[in-house]
């Protein structure tokens, strides 16, 4: 084949089955109340482990689509992990090189995938703020314009997108139109952002809550504190009808319940999802309350040996 561009595009489309369509999970025992229920999205089950193959895949796709990835460059992108390793399944899948911006404190887990994905890494000094990791992207774009291709899932709004037809229309058709509430957490913004919007369209009765961490340093990976630090493009500050906040303390107990009443073993992240929809179950009569679990256990063995043993 002679057209790059459409080479790597009909390469990429290739994958497409192995992104999203995450089966939705009923919690039983976890939580059981007359009348309220909670369903949460197992997005672990997809390309890469993680609900960022969605994002990843559609960002990727625009930028081949669109030219602003010419065939020869390498991607580039700042990650807390999961959509390095998304991004960095893709490329090896299409064959193009990546380079990821990462903090040096991630778990020795996503070290350890991302080399073996032969990912060009370079970590930043574990005190510094996300948006300093997130300006250093910027530069590293910025003195290189020529061989980067910069996705930033920050502004990149094929990150929304990707919920926006994705997710939402998964969770709508899941629980055949029964969805009330949607409880998710915030770090680039791009799930709440893209679901809540698509379900809203269908039914403007659904309520949007925007779940956060309650203090800037928490434990809880991949969710960001949005009162301190810059605010992503995408983040669209009238969506949320309600906002509630979940303490680190509160993700680890409801991972310990996940595992022993439901078997699921979930990432802090996950947990604090269900800390939130929990908090929001509980105020309600009835409802159907959505959650998204973003990843599971497998990438935190060292909190996991910490809270278990
Ligand atoms: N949890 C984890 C573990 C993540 O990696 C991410 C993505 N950074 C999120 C939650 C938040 O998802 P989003 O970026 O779509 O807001």
């Amino acid at each position: 084949m002679n057209d790059p561009v459409l080479h790597l595009s009909q390469r990429l489309e290739a994958l497409a089955p192995y992104i999203g369509n995450t089966p939705l999970w009923p919690l039983r025992r976890a939580y059981a109340r007359p009348g309220v229920a909670i369903h949460a999205k197992l997005e672990w089950q997809q390309l890469g482990g993680s609900v960022k193959a969605r994002a990843a895949y559609r960002m990727l796709r625009e930028a081949i689509q669109t030219g602003a990835y010419q065939p020869g460059q390498t991607l580039l992108d700042s990650t807390s992990g999961n959509t390095g390793i998304a991004l960095a399944m893709l490329a090896a899948q299409i064959g193009i090189p990546i380079t990821l911006i990462m903090p040096e404190d991630a778990s020795v887990e996503r070290k350890r995938i991302l080399a073996a994905l032969g990912v060009e890494m370079c970590y930043t000094p574990a005190e510094l703020s996300s948006d300093e990791v997130f300006a250093f992207a910027q530069d590293m774009h910025a003195r290189n314009p020529d061989r980067f291709c910069y996705l930033n899932q920050y502004d990149n709004s094929a990150n929304w997108q990707a919920h926006y037809h994705g997710t939402a229309r998964e969770i709508y058709e899941q629980t055949q139109g029964q969805v009330t509430h949607l409880a998710t957490g915030l770090g680039t913004c791009g799930t709440f952002v893209g679901t809540g919007r698509r379900l809203r369209e269908w039914n403007a009765g659904i309520q949007l809550v925007a779940l956060h961490p309650d203090v800037k340093d928490n434990g809880i990976k991949g969710w960001k504190h949005l009162d301190s630090s810059r605010h992503p493009a995408i983040y669209d500050p009238q969506l949320a009808d309600a906002h509630l906040k979940v303490t680190t303390e509160e993700a680890h107990f409801w991972m310990k319940q996940a595992a022993r009443k439901e078997g699921l073993l979930l990432s802090p992240s996950a947990g604090a999802a269900l800390a939130g929809a929990v908090k929001l179950a509980d105020r309600l009569e009835r409802g159907v309350v959505v959650t998204v679990f973003p990843d599971d256990a497998s990438k935190y063995g060292a909190l996991l040996q910490s809270l278990f043993t």
